[in-house]
């Protein structure tokens, strides 16, 4: 009798994740033993749960705030990704029990991107926090031509700007002091990375005369589905999407990683998080 495989998500709080209906929609797809869980740790209770994976059947998890970060203090082997954003969201644990860290935001937000047809070439990024670095990442894997950065923390923006030009040649990521500088109006594609969006009274943060036609605006908070951004973005006539896209994408590429060779069953999963998202 073969063991049911178990996978899941580490951070805190949890209980809000739509990972767990994506996932196991896949593998009841798949028709294999294994099963999605949440677990809500404490920081305090990282390290021996990362020490025990293997004990406790665990094959792959998804790791969320506040621990994208301080997970890497116990892993040795990282892929590219994490070690240029220094984040891990997707840890693969092998039949030894070694884990491998990867960042799936940055290619679940690539993957999107792809899908909906944006080639980005001079864009504007709003905010320079965690997402903010799995998007620029993934920009530069694009072959985007120039990424522009405000963030209301300086020195943030800052240090992501100079760690970037250090990591890659031709001073492609720029910073502005302020919102009118991101220039909207030579730019193919708008990138909100902040979470201001998420509650109604939260301000529009650029100016919908700076919006036109020939720019894509894309908003990485997906609930609401509309964002005050993208309501402003549909009367400007650009073409825009929220961040349903990367979310599924960046599970895809888990779960990729995970059952290596399979390929995601990706309308399975795309249903279940639409359903999911329905609900909250
Ligand atoms: P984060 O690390 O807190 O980064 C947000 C950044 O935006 C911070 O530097 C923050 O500065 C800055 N900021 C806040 N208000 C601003 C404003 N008015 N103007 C300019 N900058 C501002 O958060 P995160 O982890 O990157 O996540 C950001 C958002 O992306 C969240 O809504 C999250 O849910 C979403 N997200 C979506 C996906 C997806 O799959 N769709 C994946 C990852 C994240 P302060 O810290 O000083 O406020």
């Amino acid at each position: 009798m073969t063991h049911q495989k178990i996978f899941g998500l580490i951070g805190y709080p949890v209980k809000h994740s739509l990972s767990p209906l994506m996932h196991n929609a896949a593998f009841s797809r798949f028709k294999i033993k294994a099963k999605y869980k949440l677990f809500p740790l404490e920081e305090r209770q990282l390290k021996d749960f990362l020490s025990g994976l293997k004990k406790k059947g665990i094959c792959g998890l998804n790791v969320t705030i506040p621990y994208k970060e301080k997970v890497l203090d116990y892993i040795k082997s990282t892929s590219e990704g994490v070690r240029i954003i220094r984040a891990a969201n997707t840890l693969v644990i092998d039949k030894a029990g070694k884990i491998r860290a990867h960042n799936t935001d940055c290619l679940g937000f690539a993957r999107h991107v792809k899908e909906l047809k944006v080639k980005p070439k001079k864009v504007a990024i709003i905010g320079a926090g965690g997402a903010a670095k799995a998007v620029i990442f993934a920009l530069i894997k694009l072959k985007a031509q120039e990424i522009c950065i405000y963030d209301i923390d300086k020195f943030r923006v800052l240090a992501l700007v100079k760690r970037f030009n250090q990591l890659f040649s031709g001073g492609r990521v720029r910073a502005v002091a302020c919102i009118d500088e991101l220039s909207l109006s030579d730019k193919d594609l708008l990138v909100n990375t902040t979470p201001i969006g998420m509650r109604e009274t939260d301000p529009l943060l650029i100016e919908p005369r700076n919006l036109h036609k020939d720019l894509f605006v894309y908003d990485l908070i997906y609930n609401p589905a509309e964002t005050k951004l993208l309501s402003t973005a549909k009367v400007a006539g650009c073409r825009y999407s929220n961040g349903l896209g990367m979310l599924l994408y960046q599970g895809v590429e888990a779960l990729e990683i995970w059952l290596k060779p399979k390929k995601a069953p990706v309308e399975v999963m795309r249903a279940a998080l639409l359903k999911g998202v329905s609900k909250l």
